[in-house]
This record gives structure tokens, C-alpha cells and sequence, in this order.
């Protein structure tokens, strides 16, 4: 069972992923798997990965067998498992619980090499109604506090397989990452009584020199203090807290401005590895102390880190980030990439 630990100074939670049990002859430098022979994610290899939790499928098919466009399992090697109690603890000063929560692979094509760039706007949006109906009924679960949808694109990025997936994990706490956006966001509402989302849009679309693409519905651009050179974030223009509640029209919307925004890198960066992820609000169940304006005050976005420059010591011992590329310029680059 793999265990929660939490830092008494700072109050991260850290994942002790014991049943991995790595010692230091097993940290090997990372090599991907790349070859179509036995990829567990392909058609036809279904019996290789758990039964499917989810999948979009042609009515004909049958669960766990070709015919589909989008399948989700259960990870097979899951960083939290699904089954049993927090059983939260303290031990002597610390705390402690069970490491429960959900650990789920979206598997986007049943194609080997298509990359999330190479998708229409139709067969990418399936991958997202995926999305929204795992986050959606993992809600419904009153152990899980937050469910982060990401995705690693290329060894470096922490990808073991090449198959192109995305990752689902539900965590019973609170991230720190996304503690500090709540936080923040709803001390500038409580200061402005404005959606700090919603005024990063408005003065985006204002100062125009950061942008990389826009739709009906959704703003793309290199935020104004990007950690990483041609980092890059996703709005949608509606204010909401929850990306479960992206409606079908702007789901087509979403999937435009993901498709375009990760071909321009691709086309820019000579198809760089990144990390991408979804930050949406946390699970609302009525909490002591809980977040009370948060409908008002956080917006749902997406954030993607193309894996140019490597994280070092001054990061590390600060929470600084030194970006060689001015976002400006990364932006000017993106945007006119044509794709
Ligand atoms: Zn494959
Ligand atoms: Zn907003
Ligand atoms: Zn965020």
C-alpha cells in the first residue's frame, strides 16, 4: 500500500510509492519504449492493460476489444491505489495516511504513432468528453479531494511509453501547487472582488503581445511570467471553476485551441517533449473551513511546459525560475508559426 507522508515545515504531501521499491541499482537512466510490438496501448493488445474503465467505442464493439477511438483504465502500476481506507494518522509529530486515490491511463488513439497535434478536432474532442467523464464521476467519490489530469510527452517529460495517453490521479488532499492558486485567487478577489483569471484574459486580449491563438471560446498565450521558455496557457473565455462543466459546443472550442497551440510548438520547437495539465477546482464537498467564494474566484485553464531547460539548484532552493526566453518573444514565434 503506498503511503501519504506529510512535510511538517511546509506541508506538502508526498507520495512514498512503496510497493515500487526502488533501490539505487534500479534508477537507470529513463529509456522509451517506442516500439508498435507488444505496445499494450495498440488495438488489438487490449487483454494487455486492466479492463477498460471508460471508453468511446463503436456500439458494435465489444468492452475490452478493437473498436474504439478513446479507452481509459486503471494504471497498472498506480502511484495511489483505489481500495481501502485513509486510516489518517499521527506519528509522533508527523502525519500520515494511507495513500488512496485513483490512478487512470486515457489512451487517445488506438493509433501507435498519432500525436494529439495530428487528431481532427472531432477525434481530439473525444479525448477531452473522456476526460470530463472520468473527473465527473470521480467527484462523485467522498474520499477524493482533487483529481489532476496530465499528460508527459517524450522521455525527459517522465513518459515510459510512447503510446500516445494522458494520466488521471485523484488525491485525497489538496496539492500544494494547486493551494497556492486558490489561495492567491481568492485573495484577489476578496481585494478586487474580480476574477484574477478573468483579468488576465480581459488584459491579454488588451496588450494582444502575448497572444498565440484565439477562438470563439478559449485564449492561448504565454503567460506574462512564464517559469519556462514558450510555456503557454489555455483560458476559456466563460468563467468556470470546474473543467467538468465545459459544455459541447466549447469542448470543439477547447479542442481547436489545443490542437493549434501544440502544433505551433511542435512546427517551432522541432516537436519538443512537454507536460501539459488541467488545473480545475477541488472537489467541494462541504468542508470545515472550505473554500466558500470559489465559484466566483477560480477559473479553470490548462498549462503547458514544453521540456526545454532542465529545473537546478537555484529552482530547487528557491521556487525561482530563470527563463532565458522572453515570453514576447515566444509568443511572437507561436503565433506565427503557421500550422
Ligand atoms: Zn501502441
Ligand atoms: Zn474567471
Ligand atoms: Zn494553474
Amino acid at each position: 500500500m503506498p503511503e501519504l507522508r506529510k512535510d511538517p515545515i511546509v506541508g506538502r504531501w508526498v507520495i512514498i510509492a512503496t510497493e515500487r521499491g526502488k533501490r539505487p541499482s534500479d534508477f537507470k537512466p529513463d529509456v522509451e519504449d517506442n516500439t508498435k510490438d507488444g505496445c499494450p496501448f495498440c488495438e488489438g493488445n487490449e487483454s494487455k492493460t486492466p479492463p477498460e474503465i471508460f471508453a468511446i467505442r463503436n456500439p458494435n464493439s465489444q468492452a475490452n476489444s478493437p473498436g474504439w477511438d478513446v479507452r481509459v483504465v486503471p494504471n497498472k502500476f498506480p502511484a495511489l491505489r483505489i481500495e481501502g481506507e485513509m486510516e489518517k494518522m499521527g506519528v509522533g509529530i508527523y502525519d500520515r495516511m494511507n495513500g488512496i486515490g485513483a490512478h487512470e491511463v486515457i489512451i487517445e488513439t488506438p493509433e501507435h504513432d498519432k500525436k494529439m497535434e495530428m487528431h481532427s478536432i472531432e477525434g481530439l474532442a473525444k479525448v477531452f468528453e473522456a476526460y470530463r467523464v472520468r473527473v465527473k464521476d470521480l467527484e462523485n467519490d467522498q474520499r477524493f479531494r482533487y483529481i489532476l489530469i496530465f499528460k508527459n510527452e517524450g522521455v525527459s517529460s517522465g513518459a515510459t511509453l510512447a503510446h500516445p495517453h494522458s494520466q488521471l490521479i485523484a488525491t485525497p488532499v489538496t496539492p500544494k501547487r494547486v493551494k497556492e492558486e486558490l489561495e492567491g485567487s481568492q485573495q484577489y478577489y476578496e481585494y478586487k472582488d474580480r476574477c484574477v483569471f478573468c483579468d488576465v484574459l480581459k488584459e491579454e486580449q488588451r496588450q494582444k503581445v502575448r497572444v498565440v491563438y484565439e477562438n470563439e471560446h478559449f485564449l492561448s498565450f504565454c503567460p506574462f511570467a512564464s517559469r519556462f521558455p514558450f510555456e503557454v496557457m489555455i483560458l476559456p473565455k466563460r468563467h468556470d471553476p470546474d473543467f467538468h462543466a465545459i459544455m459541447p459546443n466549447e469542448i470543439l472550442g477547447f479542442s481547436d485551441a489545443m490542437r493549434v497551440t501544440l502544433a505551433k510548438l511542435a512546427k517551432s520547437l522541432n516537436n519538443p517533449q512537454y507536460n501539459y495539465i488541467i488545473h480545475t477546482s477541488p472537489v467541494r464537498w462541504k468542508r470545515r473551513g472550505y473554500w466558500t467564494t470559489i465559484d466566483q474566484d477560480y477559473h479553470w485553464h490548462v498549462e503547458i511546459m514544453p521540456r526545454l531547460t532542465k529545473v537546478a539548484g537555484f529552482e530547487w532552493g528557491t521556487g525561482f525560475y530563470i527563463n532565458p526566453t522572453i515570453p514576447e518573444e515566444a509568443a511572437k514565434y507561436l503565433q506565427e508559426a503557421e500550422v
